[in-house]
Formats: C-alpha cells, structure tokens, sequence
C-alpha cells in the first residue's frame, strides 16, 4: 500500500474529536477535487512517491500506539483508491482496532467500517455512498439547495460544515453563519473545526 505518512495523535475533526487515533494516510487522490488547490494535504497527492507498507506492518504500528481496541483512522489523499484498501482493513480488524474512513464518498466502501467519515467534493447524484456516521461538507460557498440536497439525499446521523483554510485565513464567520441559517430552515448541521490546527498537534 502506498503511504504518505503515518502518526499518533487525536482525532480534530468531526464528531470523534478528542478520541486518540492511529492515522494512516494513503498517498495519491484522482478526485476531480474542486479545493484541491487548497488541499490540506497537498503532499499526498501525487500518486508517485509515498512509501510502500504492508497493510499487516501498518496495522501492527496502529496496535502499538493504540492498544487494543483503539482506533485507526485511514485518511489520503484518497484512501480508497488503493487497491489494498479492503486488506488494510481487515489487518487492523483482526488485531481488534476500530476503524474511522476518511473519504470522499466518490468509490464504494466495501471493507466493514466503523466509522465512516464522507466529506464530499461532488453533489450528492455523483456519489457512490450514500450513508455514513458523519457527512462533513469543506464550506467553499455551496448555495443553502446544495447543501439541502446533501442533507435530503445523504443518510448520515452528524451533518458537519467546516470552515475552508485559504491563504492562511479559514472563512469561519460565514461557516458559522451557513449553519445557523440552515438551522433556522430546519436542516440540523453543525460546525466543525479543525481543533488540531488551533492546538498545534498533527
Ligand atoms: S479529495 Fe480530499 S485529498 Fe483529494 S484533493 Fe480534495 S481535499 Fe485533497
């Protein structure tokens, strides 16, 4: 499997933020990315480079940072663009870890989650999943009927927007006023933050 990075940290994001994590960042991402100008992860990217790693060798490194039944979370990048993907998840499995996906929701995942991260970047019609713990919408300006459709048509249990970094400022305030529109039309989303930017952590 090719990988861009591996570390132990906290989870930032979402609704598992706070829980310690084991994170296994796949190198390489073919999504028609419409941030990917201004990915996080610009270094993942490239399909060339990255470091060959057994799906078993990773998921020995994630059972000793974690412990047993600690969580892995496999991010890219695209993480399911790699064909070892499903092996992957089954190593880690078979040594009792949890599992949190990190995708795009553009490619179907068949390797048992248990957490399932979509952060979509193509409307919901182009979408291959349609159900995940959690949908976490990268605030770039999408209009109140695009995000209506995500939360029409996208069974998730958490709706996240997230405020997008660009030029080193995040557009925060309008994030935060999205989601309170959104609230006062009924649509339950939440804000999310990136909280291991703001505490300097990886
Ligand atoms: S899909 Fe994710 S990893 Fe790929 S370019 Fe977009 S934000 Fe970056």
């Amino acid at each position: 499997m090719k990988i861009s990075e591996t570390f132990h940290s906290i989870q930032g994001e979402g609704h598992l933020t706070g829980k310690p994590m084991f994170f296994i960042r796949a190198q390489g991402c073919s999504v028609k990315c419409p941030i990917r100008e201004v990915c996080d992860q610009p270094e993942s990217l490239a399909f060339r480079g990255g470091h060959d790693m057994a799906p078993a060798t990773l998921a020995e490194m994630a059972l000793a940072a974690v412990g047993p039944r600690g969580w892995v979370s496999i991010t890219g990048g695209e993480p399911l663009d790699q064909p070892d993907f499903d092996e992957l998840v089954a190593a880690c499995r078979k040594l009792g870890l949890y599992i949190n996906v990190q995708t795009s929701g553009l490619r179907r995942v068949n390797a048992p989650w248990d957490w399932c991260t979509v952060s979509p970047k193509a409307p919901v019609s182009e979408l291959a999943i349609h159900f995940a713990q959690e949908l976490k919408v990268v605030y770039t300006g999408q209009t109140v009927d695009e995000l209506r459709d995500y939360y029409e048509k996208f069974s998730a249990w958490n709706y996240y927007l997230q405020p997008c970094m660009q030029d080193g400022r995040a557009n925060t305030e309008e994030t935060i006023a999205r989601v309170f529109e959104l609230n006062r039309l009924g649509m339950q989303w939440e804000f999310s933050a990136q909280w291991h930017k703001y505490l300097g952590v990886q």
